[in-house]
């Protein structure tokens, strides 16, 4: 029976284990399908504390782990496919490849994938001119075309913070209305910098030599006609999906899939917490993750002393 399981290698899971680790729990991580999380997508970081020079996302990640592996988590690279409670009070945690183990806490830290529109190309094109992340990559866009796809409160506010740095950013919706609360719709049609593109998609990513985007075709949804747009990127931000699913009714979840903690990170299952993207919509950074991460593995190690397991 492990003290403590933790799903998840991004910022929370190893932040939950460098603290269950210090703890002297003996975490065991699960990996996920993406090891490492969202930051090994992106190139350099500049605004995780502690690197005032920056640090290249896959590095920190790697960092973070062998400061896990320091205190004693081990990592297995699977994929849980459910979890139940047993009623003696512990979980059981399923892999895919049909492997279960047993936990006194789950820290659940898997984090949310942004969604992508499902052109051909579009995977191999992250960090090469396309994104999800205006905080993380906006700044290396200076004076230069980029564009955001999306109506919704995100794309409103990943274009307007775009607009700091690129030269024009196109905000490319599929309809003639934005989702976006008025509030911050408003706005972002104010700003001189940003110009709308209506009821049109991506229907193609154009590159260059080097294999980096340099346009769009755009696809007007209404008349048909595609056209070229050049830019230098493109920030996609049609929404996030939260990966929750594989939790079923041991949490509560909002409208959009993240679930709800009740008190700190605690979710509405006894032993059970979540940190990281998973139940953050708001703030979705890599140090709010990691904060969440050490919280969680605060809670789970006084839950564990209140039961009287460790
Ligand atoms: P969202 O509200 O679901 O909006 C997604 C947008 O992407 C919509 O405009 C949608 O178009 C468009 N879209 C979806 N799939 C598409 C596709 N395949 N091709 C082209 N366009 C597509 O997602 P979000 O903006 O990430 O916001 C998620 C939640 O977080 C919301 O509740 C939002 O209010 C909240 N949030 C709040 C703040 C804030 O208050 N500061 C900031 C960010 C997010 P349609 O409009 O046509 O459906």
């Amino acid at each position: 029976m492990e003290n403590v399981i933790i799903i998840g290698t991004g910022c929370a899971g190893y932040t939950a284990a460098i603290y269950t680790g210090r703890a002297n729990l003996k975490p065991l991580i699960l990996s996920g399908s993406m090891p490492g999380g969202q930051l090994t997508t992106t190139t350099e970081v500049e605004n995780f504390p502690g690197f005032p020079s920056g640090i290249m996302g896959p590095e920190l990640m790697m960092n973070m782990q062998a400061q896990a592996e320091k205190f004693g988590a081990r990592i297995e690279y699977s994929q849980v496919t459910s979890i139940q409670k047993t009623a003696a009070g512990h979980f059981e945690v399923v892999t895919e490849d049909g492997v279960v183990r047993e936990a006194q806490t789950v820290i659940v830290a898997t984090g949310a994938s942004p969604k992508h529109l499902g052109l051909p190309n579009e995977k191999s094109l992250i960090g090469h001119g396309l994104t999800s992340c205006a905080t993380c990559d906006g700044a290396f866009y200076r004076n230069v075309p980029v564009c955001v796809i999306g109506g919704g409160d995100s794309a409103c506010e990943e274009a307007s913070f775009l607009t700091k740095f690129a030269s024009v950013v196109y905000l490319i919706h599929r309809r003639d209305v934005l989702r976006a609360s008025k509030i911050m719709a408003d706005r972002v049609l104010a700003n001189p910098k940003v110009k709308p593109v209506w009821n049109s998609t991506i229907s193609e990513y154009l590159t260059d030599e080097k294999g980096e985007v340099r346009a769009v075709t755009l696809e007007n949804l209404v008349t048909g006609e595609k056209s070229e747009l050049e830019l230098k990127c493109v920030f996609v931000a049609i929404g996030h999906i939260p990966n929750a699913g594989f939790l079923g009714d041991l949490v509560d979840t909002d409208e959009n899939g993240y679930i709800l903690q009740t008190k700190g990170t605690r979710t509405k299952t006894e032993g059970l917490f979540a940190a990281g993207d998973v139940a953050d919509h708001v703030y979705r950074q890599a140090i709010t993750a990691a904060g969440q991460g050490c919280a969680a593995a605060l809670e789970a190690e006084r839950y564990l002393a209140e039961k009287g397991v460790h």
